[in-house]
């Protein structure tokens, strides 16, 4: 990867990959620090910044930290596990529900041989079929 163009005041550079990394390269990409963009839309989607925006600053000896959105920051994600979370209460003391009440169909259950169950209805034929099928051992 290497940087060629280089605008520090506006914080825009060019950056070129000089082996792409995947098939959808385009081999060149613009980096904008200041807007937190780059052609490869990587910086802009995860707002962190891309390996062309690293380039970036590492060539112009910026600071990288400085473009990481704030939500990646450890303090942040601390923050977030400080909200205790109450334990769900026993069943028993649930509020009563008065709305629609879902029940699974047991037709729909599937057997431990991950077969559904049948849902036609058996009349004589089916039982001659079975006969039929029979071993003649027994
Ligand atoms: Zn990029």
């Amino acid at each position: 990867m290497r940087v060629t163009h280089c605008n520090r005041r506006a914080l825009v550079f060019a950056v070129e990959e000089l082996e792409p990394l995947e098939s959808w390269s385009l081999g060149s990409f613009r980096v904008r620090l200041s807007a937190r963009t780059c052609d490869c839309g990587i910086f802009q989607s995860l707002h962190f910044p891309c390996c062309h925006a690293l380039a970036a600053c590492a060539a112009a000896s910026i600071e990288w930290g400085r473009y990481v959105h704030p939500v990646y920051k450890q303090e942040n994600v601390f923050k977030m596990y400080e909200v205790k979370f109450p334990p769900i209460p026993d069943k028993k003391l649930w509020p009563e529900w008065y709305g629609t009440h879902l029940h699974p169909n047991p037709a729909m259950r599937q057997k431990a041989t991950e077969r559904l169950v049948s849902m036609k209805f058996q009349n004589e034929m089916d039982e001659v079929e079975r006969v039929e099928k029979r071993c003649g051992m027994t």
